[in-house]
């Protein structure tokens, strides 16, 4: 796991960089350290700024491999880099000439320009990419709608990639160089046609991929089981315990869509089911769904899945909704007669809260309750590590493959015992339900 991160960190080093190895191949001659720190620190926040579009955990290969968590944790990390690199760097240009094209500095090596539009589209640049990331940290206490957030921060992000490659072109000096120019014109090109692609081509590949609303049942007082049949085609081809993105009788092209994890087993069938809690503008409308609306389904992604992992066992560990997932894999399991053992965990604040109780009770789960009514007969409290120790035994914590999904409180508490108790991080399959 750790040879595996270095490698993709390494990677991801070396493609951030790779701009700017490309200039100095054309200009071997640096210039003054804190002019060249600058620039340095200004090319390397435009390409981390690209790379933001391939991070958005839409690539399906990417969010396979290295998981829907770790992409947008990284996706943030990128952001507030490429915000104090970008921040940063005109502060290096302090001492050095400015103005037009000086005849003794024809290629812009000792001397920045003071053109207005060259550095004006920096300037805006620099104003919208804080709007961007404070819009996108602070939009839960902010209170706006979350489509109306999606569609800012795709508009704000495409907007700054054109300023910042105005400004590259017109105020930088390696790209005076024909082909690095031509470097990052096909880089910001290739970034927005990831828009393109994201939002107009996989929604015109869905049309002919519609889904059907099979079934639509209330589970608990606030969650529901949603099933959708593939109308006219094969279905879709994923693995127990990955995700996908949803859009209930809406336009194929529209950009409202839901992620919800895939509670069905693949070995069971074409149809799909999810289990969804109502919470706020499409969950809550979830009663209103008519059986045969039409829907389109994009997936499958996400890395929760225990395919071909080699461990004795599985331990499941769901708060409240992430049972979803958890659903997937446990009837993947039983359909395919998975000898690996299997232990589920499965916490909740009611009894009334507990969804698929009969199904879960056939297999070694322990209901978690914290306000139980009287009788329960599960244990009484929250998943946290005194509650875990008296559940997991020592044969589990040293060879078992450990699954959670849940809660933020939940998932950080039950990581840092599991930590504690020497699980490895690649026996530690995780995912958090939010997508910010
Ligand atoms: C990988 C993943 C798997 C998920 N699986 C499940 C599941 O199996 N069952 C389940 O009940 N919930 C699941 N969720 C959460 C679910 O996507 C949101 O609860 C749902 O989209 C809320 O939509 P809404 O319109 O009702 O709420 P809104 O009122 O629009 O928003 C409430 C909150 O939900 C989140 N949210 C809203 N829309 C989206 C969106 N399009 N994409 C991502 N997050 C959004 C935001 O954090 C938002 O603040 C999952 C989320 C992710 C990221």
């Amino acid at each position: 796991m750790h040879f595996r991160l270095t490698v993709l960190l390494g990677l991801y080093a070396l493609a951030i960089a790779s701009p700017l190895l490309f200039a100095w191949h054309y200009f071997g001659n640096p210039r003054d350290i804190l002019q060249e720190l600058g620039t340095i620190l200004g090319m390397l926040a435009f390409a981390m700024i690209l790379s933001e579009f391939a991070l958005s955990g839409r690539m399906k290969s990417f969010s396979e491999r290295v998981g829907m968590d770790a992409t947008m944790r990284f996706h943030r990390i990128i952001g507030w880099l490429a915000l104090s690199a970008a921040l940063l760097h005109p502060f290096f240009y302090e001492s050095t000439p400015s103005g037009g094209l000086f005849p003794w500095d024809s290629s812009r090596e000792f001397s920045v320009t003071s053109e207005f539009a060259a550095i004006a589209t920096g300037v805006v640049a620099l104003v919208l990419l804080p709007a961007l990331i404070v819009l996108a940290v602070w939009r839960s206490a902010l209170d706006y709608r979350y489509e109306v957030w999606r569609r800012l921060h795709g508009i704000l992000a495409a907007a700054i990639a054109l300023l910042l490659l105005h400004h590259t072109l017109e105020a930088g000096r390696y790209a005076m160089h024909k082909n690095v120019a031509l470097l990052w014109q096909v880089l910001t090109v290739l970034a927005l046609l990831s828009l393109v692609y994201r939002y107009l081509l996989v929604p015109l590949r869905q049309r002919s991929k519609p889904w059907k609303v099979s079934r639509l049942e209330r589970l608990t007082d606030k969650q529901w089981q949603l099933c959708l049949q593939p109308a006219g085609h094969d279905g879709l081809f994923y693995k127990a315990g990955q995700f996908a993105w949803i859009k209930v009788g809406r336009s194929a092209l529209s950009i409202a869509e839901n992620p919800f994890s895939i509670a069905s087993a693949p070995a069971s069938g074409s149809e799909l089911s999810f289990v969804i809690k109502e919470l706020g503008d499409f969950t809550s409308t979830l009663s209103e769904i008519e059986v045969g609306t039409t829907t389109y389904v994009d997936g499958a992604y996400g890395s929760l899945t225990v395919d071909g992992r080699g461990e004795p066992g599985v331990v499941l560990i769901a708060g409240g909704v992430g049972i979803a997932p958890m659903l997937g894999i446990l009837r993947q399991m039983q359909q395919t007669k998975d000898a690996r053992k299997l232990k589920v965990i499965y916490g909740n604040r009611e009894e009334s809260q507990i969804v698929c109780a009969d199904e879960l009770s056939c297999v070694d789960t322990t209901f978690v309750v914290q306000e139980p009514e009287a009788g329960f007969e599960g244990t009484v409290g929250i998943v946290d590590a005194k509650m875990l120790d008296g559940c997991l035994n020592s044969e589990q914590l040293a060879s078992w493959l450990f699954v959670l999904c849940g809660p933020a409180p939940m998932m950080e508490a039950v990581e840092t015992y599991l930590k504690v108790r020497g699980v490895s991080d690649d026996r530690l399959l995780c995912e958090r339900f939010n997508y910010d």
